[in-house]
């Protein structure tokens, strides 16, 4: 961390959402980066999107932008998504005046930034939670356990705009709690970070899913990030950073154990 004053932002601005950005063009138009692959709908022209949204409504569940719908997606349907996704992305480079045709920068971009969405950076959203391995608690450990930093990325649910930091975990496990290996943590954050959202609510999701996992005496997360949306667009303020924390069970309640954690939280 740098020195000099810390301009923590308790929260991104973000008024106006991107209307192109919300509705990319009704009539999905197909183009030639979309020819021969999967059309993504049905023989009816149902797009899949439509069949897995129709699951999930049956079911009364919730589909926001950090929500996991794993459990209605079924096989083949990523690779559909990646496909329906590109036929509407080469859409919006059509809507900004882009010739994908002879710019060969842009050829294949809505493919790719289709793969990106579905498969990489909001992927969370579509698998299943990684299995986690859970130790009894053996030798009774009850001490503070800090894990971090972790590297995390994620984008804002306003904007879709790349948000890049470093969370850490501290747990102070109960006798009866149950362990979880180190790398877990990763993974199971990783998880919860590729989708978009906004950051307050990512590290609340975070602790939720800890708490229940463990069953610690308390947990607490520290998350500090860069918000692109502040920094490539809008105020473009470089330096603005966005820190949080949830501080759950002893931690709220201790205070000293809540000072030994943000003192031993290697914040470099
Ligand atoms: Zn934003």
């Amino acid at each position: 961390m740098p020195a000099q004053k810390p301009s923590l932002k308790s929260k991104v601005a973000a008024k106006a959402p991107l209307k192109a950005v919300q509705s990319p063009a009704k009539k999905a138009v197909t183009t030639k980066a979309a020819v021969g692959r999967s059309p993504a709908k049905t023989d009816d022209g149902v797009p899949l999107s439509t069949i897995i949204r129709r699951r999930i409504q049956a079911k009364k569940a919730r589909f926001h932008a950090n929500d996991n719908i794993a459990q209605f997606m079924q096989p083949g349907d990523l690779e559909g998504l990646v496909d329906e996704v590109a036929v509407k992305m080469q859409a919006v480079l059509e809507s900004l005046v882009i010739d994908t045709e002879s710019d060969h920068n842009t050829h294949n971009t809505s493919q790719r930034v289709a793969k990106m969405f579905v498969k990489e950076v909001f992927n969370g959203r579509y698998v299943e939670q990684p299995a986690l391995t859970k130790f009894p608690n053996v030798s009774h450990l009850n001490e503070l356990m800090i894990i971090g930093p972790i590297t995390v990325r994620s984008a804002c649910s306003h904007h879709l705009c790349p948000i890049m930091g470093r969370v850490w975990i501290g747990v102070l496990p109960s006798k009866e709690s149950a362990l979880i290996g180190l790398s877990k943590y990763s993974r199971l954050t990783e998880w919860v970070m590729c989708r978009p959202q906004i950051q307050e609510e990512a590290v609340v999701h975070l602790a939720d899913m800890l708490e229940k996992k463990i069953r610690p005496v308390g947990v607490a997360i520290v998350m500090d990030a860069d918000h692109f949306c502040m920094q490539w667009r809008g105020v473009k303020d470089r330096d603005s950073k966005m820190i949080n924390s949830v501080m759950r069970g002893a931690f709220l309640k201790d205070a000293n154990l809540r000072r030994e954690f943000l003192a031993l939280m290697d914040r470099r």
